[in-house]
Order: structure tokens, then C-alpha cells, then sequence
């Protein structure tokens, strides 16, 4: 049976989306690389703060720098699902080129790989 995309295709546009409001909250898009997110530095002002103060920013930048790590490695995985249903390629494993299961990609659409694939 031939996979609906068209209702992958909405699944995963809505995710992109969420991700996008998700990333916009703790990073920015380099300006150099659109397809690239950076964590945004803390806006606490530390020109006039005393030593905790800074130290606090940069546990905030950290923990940002983790989050759109994390977020940004999610939205590249559904951004590669469009691409991939863009191109008529989408829900076939990189390993084997398998069809995905259908249980599978409803639970995580931008799956690489199939269940026996998977890590
Ligand atoms: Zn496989």
C-alpha cells in the first residue's frame, strides 16, 4: 500500500512549526547560515553585574546552547522528512531501503531508518 504522504506531509509541517516557535524562544537563525540556529546570548546586562550575576548568564547561555542543540537536531530531522517527500523518497530506510513501517512513522514521521535499523 503506497504511504499517504499527504498526511506525513501535515504532520510534519506542524512540527517544523512548533519547532520554529520552540527555537525562536532561546536561539536565533545565523545570519550566515539560514539553514543554522544559535543559541541567543543572555540579555541579562553584565556590564555593571557583580560576579554571580555573570555567572548566572553563562549557565543561561549554556542551558540555551543545549536546547536549540537539541531542538535544532530535531528540526533538521523533520526538515529532511519534507525533502525526502519532496523527492518521492519519503519512509524508506537508509539502511536497507525497506519501506518504514506505517506504526512506526506515525509515531515519529521524520524516521531514518526502520524499527530493525534503528539505534
Ligand atoms: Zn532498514
Amino acid at each position: 500500500m503506497p504511504i499517504d504522504t499527504e498526511h506525513f506531509k501535515q504532520k510534519l509541517e506542524a512540527e517544523k512549526a512548533s519547532l520554529e516557535t520552540e527555537l525562536q524562544k532561546v536561539g536565533r537563525k545565523n545570519p550566515d547560515n539560514p539553514s543554522d540556529w544559535e543559541a541567543l546570548p543572555p540579555e541579562r546586562d553584565t556590564s555593571q553585574a557583580d560576579e554571580n550575576t555573570v555567572a548566572d548568564g553563562i549557565a543561561d547561555y549554556e542551558d540555551n546552547n543545549a536546547i536549540v542543540n537539541t531542538l535544532e537536531s530535531r528540526y533538521k530531522d523533520v526538515k529532511s522528512g519534507l525533502d525526502k517527500i519532496a523527492k518521492g523518497v519519503f519512509g524508506v530506510c537508509q539502511v536497507c531501503k525497506k519501506e518504514i513501517d506505517f506504526e512506526r512513522l506515525e509515531a515519529n514521521p521524520a524516521a531514518r531508518t526502520c524499527r530493525e535499523h534503528m539505534n
